[in-house]
């Protein structure tokens, strides 16, 4: 739930973050902003030299990353975005600024240059709105920063070096986090606290309210924005409402003028992670409030908002709309056979959640439902979604029993138990297989274009893809690399039913497919073999059978290419590989260093790994060459 309406004007909208801090992922999570992240490639390269002053060159380095964002998505994917938020923080002493340490050393040299001292947190920000006319990425870009005072207490040398071999200070600006352990070096903030942490939020809500809410002159006056204006005063003069006769919120509105919130600047977050606010009301008697904080709001209702989404897709509620103006919730209930009551309550809970649009004519699709949601457009994720629903959800509405346990619950969403999660649940009868199947398909063809690209794939001619499924991702490897011959091999009862799955487009001449089972039989020669949403699944004993046979046939030199969730590696990001865990298969997610131990524990090496921004990463591998 976005509590800040200037959050809210984002909500179906596709924000991205072009930045990997999960620092900076939090503080816009929280704030109840739902949004991709795409890491940027820019390199932090520009001449500081050439630069005024240091925050200059924190903007422009925000600036360049989240450009950069925007048109490898745009070129890269077809898949514009509407807004790229990029960041960069930096510290400067003495005008010097200084970036993440290299090494030990070097974080070293910026601890003692802080100590004692007060430095200054610079976080330029800039939101790109873009669009695309005629196939042309066209951007606006809004830029601003904000500046933190910081001072650190004496350090000891022994405290230095305590912090320094912790491991924090390496992928941190100045060498520190403040949010962490850290904070033990500070002895005052002057500002804005989050800006030291990575993001200055307060800051970005006033400048999206700047773009999206300029308030009519008759207004303005009333409200001091050194705060964010609270929720319904943004209410009111987001539409200009208050000059009709449709006048509750209005009224709603002089009530709130009276108020003024005043945000924390800095000392307000509590150990919770909660705002302490203070409100001024209109006698001016201060209160004290602890808001409700918006991270746990979200996790209470996310399951409510998960399930309007399974049941308006199995309703097929966006097929119902595409392409029709808006429908009103009779028309929707008639068609659905459905209650009035019941639609109308559900159709208005989609428009909260930014699935369809509500007007006075009735309710009709957005943006976001028309390109993922309805049935059969090209990226729909309609199967996927009724797989989670059918499969994944009863075995979350048995997770206790599963922690208790320390087993899967399939049988529960399965109705049987057995020992294989494909042959003895996915594949029991051919209905069950055929919805397996088309949610692979959905999501592989979300995720396809990102693992196909994220290596330069075209030195390898001949390609196995294990596991393959309905040939997805063999379908865009054989788009962007032409001379590319790609196997598919999977389940013999899986390979029989692929033909529905493929585009009428397909050059088929490159794509075949094998049947077999890759733990007893024999794999199609190749020179890049490819385990993609595969490894997860299975225990270690038959990560080993398969990793041991794959090593065997790999000749020196040929490739192995996996794509899964990597965890970073405290193993607590991101939450959608963690929740996934839950469901409690025999296998595991995995880190970075546990991806790249095990690989090359079967012969693997430059083990190399792309984050790619997507649901999927990509590790490439090579076989071994012996010494002779
Ligand atoms: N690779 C696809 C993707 O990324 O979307 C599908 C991943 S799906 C989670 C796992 C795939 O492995 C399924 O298509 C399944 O049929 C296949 N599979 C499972 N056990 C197998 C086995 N013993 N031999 C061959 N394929 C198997």
């Amino acid at each position: 739930m976005a509590l800040n309406p200037v959050i809210r004007k984002l909500v179906d909208k596709r924000v991205v973050l072009a930045s990997a801090s999960p620092r900076r992922q939090e503080i816009l999570t929280n704030a109840g902003l739902r949004f991709e992240v795409v890491p940027s490639w820019f390199k932090e390269t520009l001449e500081k030299s050439s630069f005024a002053a240091p925050y200059e060159y924190a903007v422009e380095t925000a600036k360049q990353k989240a450009l950069e964002v925007a048109n490898r998505m745009h070129l890269k994917h077809c898949r514009t975005p509407d807004v790229v938020i990029g960041a960069d923080t930096i510290v400067t002493i003495e005008e010097q600024i200084l970036e993440k340490p290299v090494d030990k050393q070097d974080a070293y040299k910026m601890l003692s240059r802080l100590s004692g001292k007060e430095h200054s947190v610079f976080t330029g920000v800039a939101i790109v709105h873009c669009s695309s006319k005629d196939t042309q990425l066209e951007t606006e870009v809004k830029c601003f920063y904000e500046e933190t005072k910081v001072k650190f207490a004496e350090l000891s040398e022994e405290l230095l070096w305590d912090y320094i071999h912790s491991g924090e200070p390496m992928d941190k600006a100045g060498g520190y986090g403040i949010q962490a352990l850290g904070g033990m070096l500070v002895e005052y903030v002057h500002g804005d606290f989050l800006n030291v942490v990575g993001f200055p939020l307060n800051h970005f809500c006033k400048t999206l309210a700047e773009l999206y809410y300029p308030p009519p002159k008759h207004t303005i006056h009333h409200i001091k924005h050194d705060s964010i204006p609270s929720v319904e005063t943004f209410e009111i003069l987001s539409d200009g409402e208050c000059d009709s006769s449709d006048n509750t919120s209005c009224k709603g509105a002089q009530k709130q003028k009276s108020s003024r919130i005043i945000y924390p600047s800095g000392k307000g977050i509590n150990s919770n992670g909660n705002f302490n606010m203070t409100v001024e009301s209109q006698n001016g008697v201060k209160e004290n409030k602890t808001q409700f904080p918006a991270k746990l709001v979200q996790l209470l209702d996310g399951f409510k908002a998960s399930k309007v989404l399974f049941v308006s897709s199995k309703l097929k509620i966006f097929d119902l709309l595409k392409g029709k103006g808006a429908m009103t919730s009779v028309d929707v209930a008639n068609c659905l056979k459905a209650s009035v009551r019941g639609t109308e309550r559900l159709l208005d809970a989609c428009a909260a959640l930014g699935l369809l649009e509500k007007t006075h004519q009735g309710y009709s699709n957005s943006d976001l439902a028309n390109l993922y949601l309805v049935s059969d457009c090209e990226f729909s994720l309609h199967d996927f979604i009724l797989h989670c629903d059918d499969r994944i959800w009863p075995l979350f509405t048995h997770l206790e029993l599963a922690v208790k346990e320390g087993t899967s619950q399939n049988h529960f969403a399965i109705g049987k138990k057995g020992e294989d999660l494909f042959q003895d649940f996915y594949y029991q009868n051919t209905e069950m297989k055929q919805h397996f199947m088309s949610a692979m398909h959905s999501i592989a063809k979300m995720t396809a274009r990102d693992v196909a690209s994220a290596f330069d794939l075209s030195q390898f001619r001949v390609v196995c893809d294990l596991g393959g499924c309905t040939g997805a991702l063999a379908h865009e490897l054989t788009q962007i690399y032409p001379a590319m011959k790609v196997t598919v091999f999977d389940l013999p009862d899986v390979i029989s039913s692929v033909s529905s799955f493929q585009p009428s487009r397909q050059n088929t001449g490159q794509i075949s497919f094998s049947s077999g089972d890759f733990f007893k039989d024999n794999l199609p020669e190749s020179e890049l073999y490819i385990l993609s949403r595969v490894l997860h699944d299975w225990c270690e004993e038959k990560i080993h059978a398969l990793l041991s046979k794959l090593s065997a046939v790999c000749k020196p030199g040929s490739a192995l290419l996996v794509a899964e969730t990597v965890l970073d590696e405290k193993g607590t990001s991101p939450a959608r590989a963690v929740l996934q865990s839950l469901t409690m298969t025999e296998g595991k997610q995995r880190s970075v260093l546990e991806y790249k131990q095990l690989l090359e524990k079967y012969g693997f090496t430059s083990v190399q790994i792309k984050i790619t921004g997507n649901l999927l990463d990509v590790i490439l591998c090579f076989k071994k060459v012996s010494p002779r």
